[in-house]
């Protein structure tokens, strides 16, 4: 478990409508090393986030504030704890919102995993999420994408030996996707990305901030919940700044 640094933001953009009062979340993003090749999970914020933020980020600066250092982007983190970028087989998407989009186009072995419905929204995103997709982050040239399918496709083995499953969990973004991923002594941890932002998102205390459809938010919540329960899996939230203290971090912790 890494991050690439935290977000600056305010409460009502995280809980919805639950007020003004100063936020501030990690950014994390996810190694998974397996015989058949390694995994980056979302990456983090792209690395012009710690150069030039409101070149590249925009208004939403003013919303999200990124704090992140030159040397927490994926790629160089990924080398100081001696993993080569060109052993990552995939790069699987939760999907493509600002902190989410470190890894596309840095890992030239890869295979980028997405939902297919979360790839074509980026392109023309609604007012409200406008601010949220950065496309210079996605739209590149030379690109190797995987586009999956939503119910169709759910529930996604990739190597086929049950260590990843990918699960559609739309409403935060329209093609949002989380993972249930199984290690061999510590069992299954799902990781639930922005589907639950926080422990509050996770026992329906909150919306979130920024949602496509809360009805499908709550669904996937519940969806998800029945996963944790059914598999007694470790669940690790998309960005709760206090339960994202008790995980064991990069670069000196890990599970295995
Ligand atoms: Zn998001």
């Amino acid at each position: 478990m890494f991050q690439t640094g935290t977000l600056r933001t305010k409460l009502k953009y995280i809980k919805m409508n639950q007020g003004e009062d100063d936020f501030e979340i990690p950014v994390p993003w996810f190694l998974i090393k397996h015989p058949a090749g390694n995994i980056v999970i979302d990456g983090g914020n792209a690395v012009e986030a710690a150069i030039d933020k409101r070149g590249h980020w925009g208004a939403v600066v003013d919303a999200y504030d990124p704090i992140m250092d030159r040397s927490e982007n994926c790629v160089d983190q990924l080398r100081a704890v001696g993993v080569d970028p060109a052993s990552i087989r995939y790069v699987l998407q939760s999907h493509l919102h600002l902190d989410h989009t470190g890894a596309i186009g840095h890992f030239p072995n890869a295979q980028i995993i997405c939902q297919r419905a979360e790839y074509e929204y980026a392109f023309k995103p609604q007012w409200f999420s406008e601010g949220a997709y950065i496309r210079a982050d996605f739209d590149r040239p030379g690109l190797n994408w995987k586009f999956l399918g939503g119910e169709y496709t759910d529930n996604f083995d990739l190597f086929g030996d049950g260590s990843v499953r990918i699960i559609f969990t739309p409403g935060h973004a329209p093609g949002h996707q989380s993972f249930l991923i199984t290690l061999p002594r510590t069992g299954p941890v799902l990781l639930t990305i922005d589907a639950a932002y926080t422990v509050d998102h996770w026992e329906n205390r909150a919306l979130p901030g920024l949602v496509h459809s809360s009805s499908d938010a709550a669904n996937s919540v519940e969806k998800l919940r029945r996963i944790a329960s059914d598999t007694n899996a470790m669940v690790v939230t998309g960005h709760d700044p206090d339960t994202w203290q008790s995980f064991l971090k990069a670069p000196n912790d890990f599970y295995d």
